[in-house]
């Protein structure tokens, strides 16, 4: 229990659940209600290094387990993830404040990262060539990389987190995880789950806590690989500092995600997908449609009719199963006092507000940390929305002449992540994929996320690093090769057959 009366969130440490007393906690929130549910100890170097040691115990046995017994756990965790989905998936709207399709999304996206790494006897198989020389062969094998850590930001508490740990446990790896302050129980409850589907202890850890603790992972000489996914700063320092400490890192950062809407769009089903892209999870999805580029007359044939969704958008507490709205509560009151100032500077900047939702207020849910869909339009690149990710339900509408020109404002943004276009045409659309300079491209489809076979591949500064997140280049990322050499000599006549 903390200061308060809430729980304290414990460390995963060799197996056990560890209560730590004496530390400063940090508050988890219901954003729904604006309550405190839970306590997160901010730990230091001391809890890193008991978690690093188990991790490090734990990995010579776990990197003998063959891989396809590595697998029968995850196989068995799958299944209980599904059992638990429903129960999981509150708990996400709950300490989040998405809706509960939208926690089943974060959950289920999560689960399929399980399904691929349950193939990893087939991922981890190594190349080879016979006789590269007379009487030489050749091969390469996959080894894992010892002790690994994830650290993860707050907008998807289920499927970030397993974007890491079940690539690098299958691939052989002891893993080493801190959630974000903001959303730990979700993991807690899902690394029950681990534990029940008989992964042995010490394989995998979770430590709590902020930059003292993040710094603490860093600094440790036995972590070999940081997997980090939150904003542009942070993971920009991340990755300088983890490879400066001769660490592997791969850094996911923020976005701003833009939107072109060609005057040949079809009205109803763009706009639709515009709303989802721009508002679904409040905007904080680092793949949000944040900027929508209406280029020619686009604007007068899609603009009134996303107005009136947007207006329409019923806004409320998510942590209820039974009524659920279009959308949650922001994260934390500082993040809808941000979100609400940079809506004002916007405003002032010269932008006209079409869809306000700086007053919307929630009878049933008084203190909860909600913030209406804000649909703004005549935004132009000098306007202070443009300057930061926003990652709120914040539309910014821009206007070009021809696609040309909307290329040209996504690319001057300094961001990488994902882009996407509204057209009948398939020149447009290849002209548009082939020119932004994003990652991940949507044709006719607002969020283009890539599932788990495929690597989450940001640009720019949406990401830092060489080996992106999931797919085989998790594996690649979690994996260090080993090539072998070899070539037989004989020793006289029959020599070992003698004996
Ligand atoms: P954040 O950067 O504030 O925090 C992320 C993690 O870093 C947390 O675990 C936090 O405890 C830790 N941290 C925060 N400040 C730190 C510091 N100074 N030094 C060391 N560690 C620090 O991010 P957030 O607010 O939790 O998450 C939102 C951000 O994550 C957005 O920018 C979003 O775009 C980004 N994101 C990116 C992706 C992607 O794939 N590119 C996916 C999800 C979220």
């Amino acid at each position: 229990m903390s200061d308060s009366g809430n729980p304290m969130c414990p460390l995963y440490i060799s197996g056990k659940w560890r209560e730590i007393a004496g530390k400063t906690g940090s508050p988890v929130y219901n954003p729904s209600r604006g309550s405190v549910i839970a306590s997160v100890p901010m730990c230091g170097p001391e809890e890193v290094n008991d978690a690093v040691s188990s991790a490090k115990a734990a990995f010579p046995a776990w990197r003998d387990t063959p891989p396809n017994e590595r697998a029968q756990v995850l196989f068995r965790v799958k299944i209980l993830l599904e059992d638990a989905f429903e129960e999981l998936c509150l708990g996400i709207a709950t300490e989040h404040g998405k809706t509960l399709s939208e926690a089943r999304g974060d959950l289920r996206r999560g689960i399929e990262v399980v399904e691929f790494a349950c193939g990893i006897p087939s991922l981890l198989m190594g190349e080879s060539l016979e006789n590269i020389a007379r009487g030489i062969d050749c091969h390469t094998d996959r080894h894992p990389l010892g002790v690994v850590a994830g650290i993860c930001p707050f907008n998807f508490p289920a499927l970030v987190p397993m974007w890491m740990w079940p690539i690098a446990i299958a691939c052989g790896n002891t893993f080493l995880l801190k959630p974000s302050e903001k959303v730990p129980l979700t993991m807690q409850r899902v690394v029950a789950l681990l534990e029940k589907a008989g992964l042995p202890p010490g394989v995998m850890n979770i430590v709590h806590g902020g930059r003292e603790c993040v710094d603490a992972i860093l600094e440790h000489p036995d972590v070999k690989a940081i997997s980090f996914v939150g904003s542009t700063p942070v993971a920009r320092e991340i990755h300088r500092k983890g490879t400066l400490y001769g660490k592997r890192v791969q850094a996911a950062g923020g976005a701003k995600n833009f939107i072109i809407l060609m005057p040949d769009a079809d009205v109803d089903r763009t706009v639709e997908a515009v709303k989802d892209g721009a508002f679904g999870c409040a905007g904080e999805r680092c793949m949000a449609g944040s900027t929508a580029v209406a280029v020619g007359d686009a604007g007068k044939r899609l603009l009134p009719t996303l107005a009136d969704l947007v207006k329409s958008m019923k806004v409320g507490p998510t942590d209820v199963r039974e009524s659920q709205p279009d959308m949650g509560a922001v994260i934390s009151a500082e993040h809808k006092a941000r979100v609400s100032g940079l809506i004002d500077a916007g405003e002032h900047g010269g932008a006209k507000v079409l869809a306000d939702g700086r007053s919307t207020k929630v009878a049933d849910a008084p203190e909860g940390f909600f913030l209406g869909p804000t649909l703004i339009d005549e935004v132009d690149e000098s306007n202070p929305l443009m300057a930061t990710e926003v990652f709120g339900p914040v539309l910014a509408v821009m206007r070009a002449k021809t696609l040309d020109e909307a290329i040209a404002s996504a690319n001057r943004q300094a961001f990488g992540n994902g882009a996407a276009i509204f057209t009948n045409s398939g020149k447009a659309a290849r002209e548009f994929r082939r020119n932004v300079s994003v990652g991940m491209v949507g044709i006719n489809v607002g969020v283009p996320a890539p599932l788990a076979y495929f690597p989450f591949s940001g640009w720019n500064d949406s990401f830092f690093g060489d080996l992106h997140i999931q797919g085989k280049e998790g594996v690649e990322f979690y994996t260090q090769r080993k090539t072998t050499t070899t070539r037989w000599f004989s020793f006289g006549d029959g020599e070992i057959w003698a004996k």
